[in-house]
This record gives C-alpha cells, sequence and structure tokens, in this order.
C-alpha cells in the first residue's frame, strides 16, 4: 500500500516549521529520519495533509556538553549517538542501548527527536529518557517548555507534545561519580522490537545502590520508572529485601497481552530483569525473578 496524497514543505527555520504546523494544526506532521512516519503513511495508519521537513534545521543537530549537563539536537541520528565519544564517556547507557535500536540503515536515518516524539512503548530511548533523568525541551510559538522525561510520555504513541510544537533537544545530567548502568532487552531477533526491556542507571557505594532509576520498557502503555526501586536503595541486599523489591514490581507493572507474549509472561520477564540488573550492579549471580537463590 502507499501513503495517501499529501503535501510537502521543508522547514527553512525552527520559526517557518513552527509557522507551517500552526497554520495546519493536526493535519500537518513533523518528519525527521521518516523511519516511523513513513511506514505508518504507507500503510495509512495516519493520513497527514502536510509534512513539514525539519531534516535541513542543523541547529537541531548534535551534541554538546557544558558543565554537567549533556545535550543532544532532535535531529541526532541513532548512528551519531552510538559512535559519540561524549555519550559514550557521560552517559553510557544510551551507547549499549542504540545498539538494539531496529537495524544499521534505520539507525542511519532515525532520530533521537522522532524517537521520543513517536514515544512507541517498546522503544529504547523513551526508558533510557526516565532512567538518566532527562528533560526533554519542547517548542512552540509561545515559547519553550522543559519537560521532565517521568511526565513528557502519556501512553502508546502520546506525548506531552502539542501537534504546534517541536521536540527541539534532550538534557542529561552527566554521569556521576560511582555510577553504574544497566541495559537488557528481551526480543525475538537482535534489532526487533522488545518484549521487555530495562534500562538503569544508578550509584553504588560500599556494595548498595545510593540511587537506583530502573525504567522498564514494553511492559505497559508507556515506559515505566519502577518505584520497586525505592525497596532497593540504601540497604544490604539480603534475599528478604530483593524478594520484596520483585513482588512490588510485579504488583506495579500493567503490562499488555499481545501476539509476542501475554502479559503473565512480560511480568515474569521484568523480574528476570530485575535479577539480572541488581546481579550485574552489585556482584550479586545468586539473584533471580523469586528471589536469590
Ligand atoms: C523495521 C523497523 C524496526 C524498528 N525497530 C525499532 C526498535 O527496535 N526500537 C526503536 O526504538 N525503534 C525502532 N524503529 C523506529 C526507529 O527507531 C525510528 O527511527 C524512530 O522511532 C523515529 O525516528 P525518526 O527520526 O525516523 O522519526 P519520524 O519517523 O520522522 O517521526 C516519528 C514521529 O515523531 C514525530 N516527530 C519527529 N521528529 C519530531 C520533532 N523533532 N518534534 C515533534 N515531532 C516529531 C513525527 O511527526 C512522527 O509522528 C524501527 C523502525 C523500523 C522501520
Amino acid at each position: 500500500m502507499k501513503a495517501s496524497a499529501f503535501s510537502y514543505a521543508r522547514a527553512t527555520s525552527v520559526v517557518n516549521a513552527l509557522e507551517l504546523l500552526v497554520a495546519h494544526g493536526d493535519k500537518a506532521k513533523v518528519l525527521s529520519g521518516g523511519q516511523s512516519l513513513m511506514p505508518a503513511m504507507n500503510l495509512r495508519l495516519i493520513s497527514p495533509e502536510l509534512i513539514v521537513d525539519i531534516g535541513e534545521l542543523s541547529e537541531l543537530r548534535g551534541i554538546a556538553v557544558k558543565g554537567d549537563v549533556l545535550t543532544i539536537g532532535a535531529l541526532t541520528r541513532h548512528v551519531d549517538l552510538l559512535r559519540s565519544p561524549e555519550i559514550a564517556a557521560h552517559a553510557p547507557l544510551l551507547t549499549e542501548a542504540i545498539a538494539h535500536v531496529a537495524h544499521p540503515a534505520i539507525r542511519n536515518k532515525g532520530t533521537i527527536g522522532g524517537s521520543l516524539a513517536h514515544a512507541d512503548p517498546a522503544s529504547e530511548l523513551p526508558a533510557c529518557m526516565l532512567a538518566l533523568n532527562a528533560t526533554i525541551i519542547v517548542r512552540g510559538q509561545s515559547g519553550e517548555r522543559r519537560i521532565a522525561a517521568v511526565d513528557f510520555f502519556r501512553g502508546i504513541y502520546e506525548t506531552a507534545l502539542s501537534a504546534h510544537e517541536l521536540l527541539m533537544s534532550v538534557e542529561l545530567p552527566v554521569a556521576r561519580k560511582n555510577s553504574a548502568h544497566f541495559f537488557l532487552e528481551f526480543a525475538r531477533r537482535h534489532g526487533d522490537y522488545a518484549i521487555a526491556g530495562l534500562a538503569t542507571q544508578a550509584i553504588v557505594a560500599g556494595g548498595s545502590f545510593t540511587d537506583l532509576r530502573l525504567a522498564f520498557f514494553a511492559v505497559g502503555d508507556r515506559p515505566v520508572l519502577a518505584g520497586a526501586a525505592n525497596k532497593l536503595v540504601n540497604v544490604a541486599m539480603t534475599p528478604a529485601v530483593f524478594s520484596e523489591a520483585s513482588m512490588v514490581l510485579g504488583k506495579e507493572l500493567d503490562p499488555q497481552d499481545d501476539q509476542q507474549a501475554s502479559a503473565s509472561m512480560r511480568r515474569h520477564l521484568a523480574k528476570v530483569l530485575l535479577a539480572r540488573c541488581v546481579s550485574a550492579l552489585l556482584g550479586r549471580p545468586g539473584l533471580h525473578a523469586g528471589g536469590i537463590a
């Protein structure tokens, strides 16, 4: 199938892109890498009347570190993140996660802004934004809004962005001393969307977590910053502590049933991910989904 007929405009500036979005309202769609938009149009899941191509807006591209803030422009491609020494040094969780996003041909075109605006609950990058405590910067004609990642994702393909706004960039705090990260997903094949996944950023001191951000994906209608982490912070890891956290996690998640996995399978996989994460970060190989061996 091919997309319905549509008009195309190449934005010449951010101001011009915003003018076009305001003029056409929800009949317009922003085009970045096109790796999610074009398949959705070709399947006629969406039929925008106007495509606003922002691909030439170089001010939306790039990675910069200033003080303890890492800024990534919305048009920065997945491949740029994968190869960036700044990302590897200051947000290594992203370097690890991005290798699981699709395949090289898609990573060569797809952008971080497109991935976050698309908000597929099985996507890796939205969960990383939660784990890394990112701020997402959006701009409309009335100015800029700074939105905490945890408030940005609102549901399946739903975000806090309005049809009149552009996602401009994301800001991440650079990795602190003693920080550690963990990324793992279960997918049928490498590069497929995950069946269940976990992106984690932590601070480890003296064999315990002093900070722990567990962001699960593909186990709900949006990425989930798990409250179970609170059970694992500033405590010595014992079988009872871990089992309690695993039980809390099982209760707080509300996964979906689909052709890939049942809800109970996803809940189980999330507990396996939690066990592997805590094992890896605290060097405790005995942990498993049900507790500690
Ligand atoms: C076969 C295949 C496998 C894939 N596998 C994965 C995977 O495993 N994991 C994964 O995370 N992704 C996967 N993807 C999606 C891929 O990562 C996309 O590149 C990404 O989701 C969207 O980025 P894009 O730049 O291509 O956005 P586009 O397709 O251009 O846009 C996506 C949506 O975001 C909006 N948008 C884009 N940029 C902005 C902006 N700056 N401001 C406001 N709105 C904006 C668009 O209007 C559109 O609604 C896969 C895609 C394909 C085709």
